[in-house]
């Protein structure tokens, strides 16, 4: 069984054939152009992964504070912690590289600031 990926490592959008065994096992790819497409097209069928970049409320302030996961996180906890981050409340002085949240829901990865609050 085959199955076809675009490539989200970069703006080229290889398209990438993956190539699984009867039980879905990842066997090979073909079609990436560098490590980081052949790395992705292993991942993304065994156990994908996304960073997740979101806006959370800063107390008193209009606007809010742009956010990242440190590293990226199972794409199957996605919307629990998109829920989580709604709840979310920093205060400022916030500076870029800041630890927002510990150990978003569970994942052991943490949220991090991606612009400063003076
Ligand atoms: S395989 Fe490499 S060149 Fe192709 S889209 Fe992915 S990162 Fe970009």
């Amino acid at each position: 069984m085959n199955k076809m990926l675009t490539c989200i490592g970069c703006p080229m959008g290889c398209q990438i054939e993956v190539e699984l065994d009867d039980n879905g096992n990842f066997v090979s790819s073909k079609g990436w152009s560098c490590n980081i497409g052949k790395r992705y097209a292993q991942e993304e069928v065994t156990a994908p992964v996304r960073t997740v970049t979101a806006l959370v409320e800063v107390e008193g302030r209009q606007e809010p504070l742009s956010v990242k996961t440190a590293n990226p996180i199972p794409k199957g906890k996605i919307f629990d912690c998109l829920a989580e981050l709604k709840k979310v409340k920093v205060h400022a002085p916030v500076a870029i590289g800041d630890v927002v949240v510990e150990n978003l829901c569970d994942t052991g990865i943490s949220l991090v600031a991606t612009k400063n609050i003076l």
